[in-house]
């Protein structure tokens, strides 16, 4: 059976922050570093690896250091690309590893001349998908599915990782609840989560609240707070998936396992992410 591992629970810029001296990035402990957000999938001899990061090395080894044989995109902002430089020759020297994009992410890479080196080098082999267009492997399928999120670079996708047992929704980024609920057709987030019939959620946990950011930022860098995300859920109920929060910004208080924030989502019955979680689907 197909095996998941969360390789990173930490918003694109990573905990520590470069360049922050507040508490939140001072002194943290070796456990307390957190790596971007990034997906782990083994089966057999091949692994998915769904954004890809410059910590890429430490988060292999949750998996033994194995070469990815796949990579997924879900778009192309810092923490969810910056890794695809480490399958060239200056590091893994890999050649064939898959990459899975969207046609605009395609784009994207033809236009980045390191990038487009590597495709021509054959280090990767794009393979498009197109959103809903569910790939069919070996024992899981997956299935992406566009969401609104700042799309300067390229559009954004959430993946459906369906195995023969649970499947699992990866949804690191997007801008708002009613943007994403909108284009899909659905009222609420329950609703949504139904129709893509999920047994676990990763959802979109970068801030706690907006007070994290200044009011200039806020305009900037719009995610739904999970404050926002609880009231709209509540408490969790039967036959409701389990709702993993994750993509944590460095400031958000849920990283401390004591915090009020971090206490009202667990006695709301959702967790927060820890780097390293393994489901098995
Ligand atoms: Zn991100
Ligand atoms: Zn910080
Ligand atoms: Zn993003």
């Amino acid at each position: 059976m197909p095996e998941v591992v969360l390789l990173g629970i930490a918003q694109d810029g990573g905990r520590p922050q470069a360049g922050c001296n507040k508490q939140c990035c001072i002194g943290l402990s070796p456990a307390e570093i957190s790596f971007p957000t990034s997906l782990g999938i083994i089966e057999m001899d091949r692994l998915h690896v769904i954004d890809v990061s410059r910590h890429l090395a430490s988060q292999l080894q949750f998996l033994g250091n194995q070469t990815p044989s796949d990579i997924w995109l879900t778009h192309a902002h810092l923490g969810h690309v910056d890794g695809l430089g480490l399958f060239g020759r200056e590091a893994i020297n890999a050649s064939g590893v898959t990459l899975h994009t969207s046609n605009q992410m395609t784009g994207l890479i033809k236009r980045v001349p390191q990038w487009e080196q590597m495709v021509e080098q054959g280090v990767f082999c794009i393979h498009e998908f197109t959103n809903k267009k569910t790939e069919q492997f070996e024992d899981f399928t997956i299935t992406p599915i566009v969401v609104p999120h700042r799309n300067e670079l390229s559009d954004t996708h959430a993946f459906i990782v369906r195995g023969k047992n649970k499947s699992l929704l990866y949804l690191p980024d997007h801008d708002t609840w009613r943007e994403t609920l909108d284009l899909h057709g659905a009222a609420t987030i329950r609703d949504w989560l139904t129709n893509l019939a999920v047994d676990i959620a990763l959802l979109d946990g970068t801030f706690w609240s907006a007070d994290e950011l200044s009011s200039r930022n806020q305009e900037k860098v719009p995610h739904p707070p999970i404050k926002q995300t609880l009231e709209l859920l509540g408490y969790k109920q039967q036959g409701d998936p389990e709702i993993i929060f994750l993509h944590l910004n460095h400031t958000n208080p849920v990283y401390d396992k004591w915090s009020d924030e971090h206490a009202q989502v667990v006695e709301m019955g959702w967790k927060i992410a820890n780097q390293g979680m393994r489901f098995t689907i």
